[in-house]
């Protein structure tokens, strides 16, 4: 079977006592305090089985983005979602489509249902519908397409993306995974879930993992037509959303003021990092929606991207080298606290002259 290994990001800082970790797109900010309090409050749960349905959770994502109930796939973080829609419909020797740079859980999925991952070509580091279009064939089943993408921070407009669903066959599904899309402002940019309330063969994912701050607690969510939720229900294991999980989960997404808090720390410290690496000579993947910024090396030895992440490793910053994304000279840097980009950036400028 082909089945390639993830790899986990390798930075290490030894000997620094307290690393920062700008390395997973985590929310600098913590998650909500009231998120921390119910999952603290679950504590005297531990002995039982979850929610199967994930009823209470369910209801509240149904509110609050007016979404039907029952056309609605809790995973362990979206990547469960992924994998079980891998599971509905890959029969060896079918395919799935994603951007070459694209995100590598797709393809996890895929593999083990010894399918074939075929990658579109990203011109700029981005999307581009007609690549897409050119790797789609009769045994394509599943287009996985993040907007904003990871790692490049990059994202399509919804126009783009319209025009990449009506060229589609009814058949192939296709998956928009919204991970960072609450960070992206651009009047151009639409998650598509409008799109998803009426097309039969589209399915958005998002996750509690970026916005809300609550990654290791591993709850995500899909919205998928009727029939391809059910079927998904067929095949996923019960009890895969802890008590835990849920309860912050429901908490998380009530505390708007937090989420508004996360949005615009991106948005003040974005344009920040990228002009500051900018005027360092780095090559800056731009424009980038997410909470992280894509950032180029040259490839000269003593100044390369893999000699970078040491360094800042070296200086108790972690950042994510790339390569087995298929970018080895960028390395992907969270936006931090304020006093972290401040650092990134000085110790790159020293890093840059030494
Ligand atoms: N999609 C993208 C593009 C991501 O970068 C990530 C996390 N790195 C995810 C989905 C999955 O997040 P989770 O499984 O934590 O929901």
């Amino acid at each position: 079977m082909d089945i390639h290994a993830y790899v986990p990001g390798k930075a290490k800082a030894e000997g620094v006592a307290d690393p920062v970790k700008l390395s997973a797109n985590e929310n600098i900010l913590g998650c909500s305090e009231q998120a921390r309090e119910a999952y603290a409050g679950a504590a005297g749960q531990l002995h039982m089985y979850p929610d199967s349905r994930t009823s209470l959770l369910r209801a509240a994502v149904a509110e609050r983005f007016r979404l039907e109930p029952e056309r609605l796939i809790f995973g362990q973080g979206s990547d469960e979602v992924f994998q079980l829609l891998n599971q509905a419909f890959l029969e060896p020797g079918d395919n799935i489509v994603q951007g070459e740079y694209g995100f590598a859980a797709y393809a996890i999925g895929a593999y083990a249902c010894q399918a074939q991952v075929r990658r579109a070509k990203e011109p700029n580091y981005t999307i581009d519908v007609d690549e897409i279009l050119k790797c789609v064939d009769e045994r394509t089943r599943i287009v996985f397409i993040a907007n904003p993408a990871n790692p490049t921070g990059t994202w399509v407009p919804f126009a783009e993306i319209e025009r990449l669903h009506r060229a589609l066959p009814a058949s192939v599904v296709l998956v928009l995974d919204g991970a960072y899309s609450e960070f992206c402002n651009d009047p151009a940019f639409d998650d598509g879930m409008d799109l998803a309330r009426t097309a039969q063969n589209v399915v958005v994912t998002r996750t509690f993992s970026k916005l809300h701050g609550l990654a290791a607690l591993r709850v995500g969510w899909g919205y998928a037509p009727a029939e391809i939720a059910a079927a998904v229900d067929r095949i996923r294991l019960p009890f895969n959303i802890s008590i835990p999980g849920q309860l912050a989960a429901v908490a998380a997404l009530a505390d708007e003021d937090f989420q508004r808090r996360s949005v615009e720390h991106v948005d003040r410290w974005r344009p920040w990092l990228a002009q500051q690496l900018g005027g360092l000579g780095l090559e800056v993947v731009l424009p980038s929606a997410a909470n992280f910024l894509l950032v180029g090396f040259p490839k000269t030895p003593g100044r390369t991207a893999v000699e970078a992440e040491a360094f800042l490793a070296g200086k108790g910053l972690l950042v994510r080298g790339v390569g087995n994304y298929g970018l080895p000279h960028h390395v992907r840097i969270t936006i931090g606290l304020e006093e972290h980009n401040r650092a990134v950036t000085e110790a790159l400028a020293e890093f840059l002259k030494a």
